[in-house]
């Protein structure tokens, strides 16, 4: 029932430039990206205990939520054709002509695509109750649920406690979560949020209990870059020198923000000398040929 992942092509990538060498500091990604093409990063963490869940109480088939754009619905899809399930993706906005190639990808894999307005998109319950059949099992947008973050924090088996500050992307927060959970007390989890949601730390907390609300944890709001999916000029460039100068690829909705967070960070003196950082590269890499052939050179 699990997927054709490959854990060991999971490493680990030293940063260096003068900004860090001249703080003491050590900078490492943890390149998940390289788990699977298709079910890469934090998605396959974040639905393994969500299908296991759901063979474990006999349902034949998984539907869950997302737009045109979202990594979590392909890898859905993927995961489920791996494990001999059929898969739903309700979706945000009408059919286009021509689909994402995140929707194609889904489709190809069965994924049933059914398109609902993005008004009707806003009340999920009211969605749940037109659509559901009862042998359909579903899953929250984004793998947002306990199992999510059950799953996410499986991430931390690659980080050990000598790693003073982890970072990572954020979209629900289950990720988050997940690696607040695994986290020694002394260490830190900081989030860089790719959206504008500014309530998203009550998503995280929801997922925690008493002591690990108790953690250190922060989640920063300056990294948006105009929103969800913003991608402008500016990040597009920071991504090409990422690329020519750490040959680190990055995806334009969350790990280059992330990134770019990393790198201001550190100039702003932020972390303390000799500060060790785990930076979560949690994938998405796909979600880059909505651009333009060519804006990117990886
Ligand atoms: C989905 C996704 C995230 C966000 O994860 P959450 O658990 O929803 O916060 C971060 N990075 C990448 C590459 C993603 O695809």
């Amino acid at each position: 029932m699990s997927p054709s992942i490959d854990f060991d092509k999971v490493w680990l990538q030293s940063l260096s430039c003068d900004s860090i060498t001249a703080r003491s500091i050590e900078a490492t990604v943890l390149r998940i990206d390289k788990l699977h093409p298709v079910i890469s990063g934090n998605k396959w963490f974040k639905l393994k205990y969500h299908l296991e869940d759901a063979v474990g109480k006999g349902f034949e088939t998984i539907a869950s939520f997302g737009g045109a754009y979202s990594n979590h619905l392909s890898a859905t899809a993927f995961a489920c054709k791996e494990a001999g399930l059929k898969s739903i993706g309700i979706i945000r906005g009408e059919r286009m002509i021509e689909l994402s190639h995140t929707l194609q990808q889904a489709e190809a894999d069965g994924m049933q695509l059914i398109f609902v307005t993005r008004n009707d998109f806003k009340d999920i319950e009211n969605i749940k109750m037109r659509f559901a059949q009862p042998n359909w099992y579903w899953v929250n947008t984004g793998g947002y649920s306990p199992l999510g973050a059950k799953g996410a924090s499986e991430i931390f088996n690659w980080i050990d406690e000598t790693y003073t500050h982890i970072l990572c992307a954020t979209g629900t927060g289950t990720m988050m979560a997940g690696l607040i959970k695994a986290a020694k007390d002394h260490q830190t989890i900081i989030g860089i949020n790719s959206m504008k949601n500014e309530t998203l730390i009550n998503d995280v907390k929801n997922l925690l209990d008493e002591d690990e609300l108790r953690k250190r944890y922060s989640l920063l709001h300056d990294y948006h870059f105009g929103g969800f999916a913003k991608h402008p000029p500016a990040l597009i460039d920071f991504m090409k020198k990422l690329w020519k100068e750490h040959q680190l690829p990055t995806d334009i909705i969350y790990t280059s923000k992330l990134l770019f967070a990393v790198f201001d960070l550190i100039k702003k003196d932020h972390f303390p000398k000799k500060s060790k950082l785990m930076i979560i590269h949690s994938g998405g890499l796909q979600g880059n040929l909505s651009l333009p052939i060519n804006t990117l050179p990886f």
